[in-house]
């Protein structure tokens, strides 16, 4: 299968190179030249009764087509191995609070970045033996908190690959910032930059635009990717636990095969809700798809409108992996949209000069797969409170959007089921976890406020003790500095 960019027709790729590339030479982003033919309903019945592993097998081959199936094989199995918590990988909660809870945190990282990130560094591997490339791949990731850890592990140990991960200096939560630091040293290094997650990821795709800086790093035998979800090897893992959500669901008898379920995203960069587009496009049968955002509501404003503008104040809210206002994976879905490279090249230029664009309308009228909604800090504490009276059931801010979201939109169109993709563990982010649930204040953020957690629940996830005791001291730069600190930490 052919891979191209969104932005012209000058790149064409197999799945391989554009997974090594990350991002295209114009600075748009690989989509299928073709998309892959969707399952029939009875492929489907078939999928619904496997593996998280098979199912990704079946998954992954449909747009990995120069993979064999014994590399993929390979890749699923190392991917989806004991470093999960749970075998299921993604289990689908009980009804909580009138929705379905689908779990996508019981990797090592505890977000569901992991089920990309656990996949992407064994992608790109085999890609580059199947590319017999010899360069030495370094990722550069902006990070609003959760991919840089989830990176850095997914890549920590991997032979001829480095990880340089960028994140807001004091823009990431405790935990967050704990991990990444514990995760530095050896291959991979996390550096902050003063300036917010929008102002480093136009830095690093920047740099990646920057011909004569990567003709330097050529030279020196080393090439730039992006573990971002910009790289497609990142996007189409995702793809899997759409189906196996549903899967779930009709196991239980929940819903029939071919019934309609919706889902409810926490949204940010875009490439976790696309990726359910995706999975619809394959067949899926996908009621709405609802779009949930923070009080950084570029996207529910421009689902409602058209209009997609950034011109507007940017918050630290307590759903930090979602403080973003340049969302980079909705660029795939406009060229779905409009298969027309130059239409997209163009409001990808408005919104570098002016900061905002309109959608013209016959393109704006084929966005009703997607609902809009978004929540405040406020908002989302209470939803964890919600959630948590009626059932017991523990969940973190970014999954509280998304939960809230799914709550008002029932109360409108309650017809199917909905799942929320539950993103990220609660003991991740203490600070508002706790003080949702108990009413109490949190004596202090980050260890003390995580123990006050677990206190309360009784409960502690394991993969969280490994950096409880870690105290690495920070490095922190300006953003003009991320092109010579790269070049430091590469020695060049
Ligand atoms: C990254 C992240 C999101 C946003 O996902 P996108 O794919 O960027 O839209 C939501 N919640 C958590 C916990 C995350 O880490």
């Amino acid at each position: 299968m052919i891979y191209r960019s969104t932005r012209s027709h000058d790149w064409q790729v197999s799945a391989a190179q554009a997974i090594i590339q990350g991002l295209a030479p114009d600075g748009g982003l690989f989509v299928p030249e073709e998309f892959p033919a969707a399952f029939t309903e009875d492929e489907l019945k078939d999928l619904f009764s496997l593996s998280y592993q098979e199912l990704a097998e079946k998954v992954l081959s449909r747009f990995l087509t120069d993979y064999s199936p014994e590399q993929l094989h390979e890749i699923v199995k190392g991917a989806y191995g004991d470093q999960w918590d749970d075998d299921r990988i993604a289990p689908v909660s009980e009804e909580r609070g009138g929705n379905y809870f689908l779990e996508l945190f019981h990797g090592p990282t505890l977000a569901f970045k992991d089920i990309a990130l656990q996949c992407l560094p064994r992608l790109m591997k085999t890609a580059l033996e199947i590319q017999h490339d010899s360069h030495e791949i370094v990722i550069l990731t902006a990070t609003s908190g959760d991919t840089g850890t989830a990176a850095m592990r997914g890549f920590s140990q991997l032979d001829k690959t480095r990880v340089i991960v960028f994140y807001p200096y004091q823009g990431v939560a405790p935990i967050q910032l704990k991990q990444m630091l514990s995760e530095s040293g050896g291959n991979t290094v996390a550096i902050a930059v003063k300036g917010n997650f929008d102002q480093a990821q136009t830095n690093v795709k920047r740099i990646f635009s920057d011909k004569e800086f990567g003709a330097e790093l050529n030279e020196h035998g080393f090439a730039f990717s992006s573990a971002n979800s910009m790289n497609v090897g990142r996007l189409l893992p995702q793809v899997v636990y759409y189906f196996y959500a549903y899967g779930q669901l009709v196991k239980r008898g929940i819903v029939q095969a071919g019934g309609l379920v919706n889902f409810s995203v926490p949204t940010g960069n875009f490439g976790d809700i696309l990726a359910g587009y995706y999975a619809k496009k394959l067949g899926l049968p996908v009621g709405k798809l609802i779009c949930a955002s923070n009080k950084n509501k570029v996207l529910t404003d421009f689902f409602k409108t058209g209009i997609y503008n950034k011109n507007r104040e940017f918050y630290v809210t307590n759903s930090p992996s979602m403080d973003i206002l340049v969302s980079s994976n909705l660029e795939r879905l406009l060229f779905d949209i409009c298969q027309d490279p130059a239409t997209v090249k163009g409001l990808m230029a408005e919104l570098n000069e002016k900061g905002r664009y309109q959608l013209p309308k016959a393109m704006y009228e084929k966005l009703g797969t997607f609902a809009a909604d978004f929540a405040t800090p406020a908002e989302i504490e209470g939803e964890i409170k919600r959630v948590y009276a009626a059932s017991g059931y523990v969940i973190d801010p970014h999954t509280a959007v998304a939960s809230l979201a799914a709550h008002r939109f029932k109360k409108q169109d309650g017809a199917h089921p909905t799942v929320v993709l539950s993103t990220a563990s609660p003991y991740k982010f203490p600070e508002t976890v706790y003080h949702a649930i108990s009413g109490l204040e949190v004596k202090r953020a980050g260890m003390p406020a995580l123990k006050q957690l677990t206190d309360f629940t009784h409960y502690l996830p394991k993969s969280i003790e490994k950096f409880l005791g870690h105290t690495g001291a920070e490095t922190v730069i300006e953003a003009s500095d991320m092109p010579a600190e790269v070049k430091q930490i590469l020695g060049i």
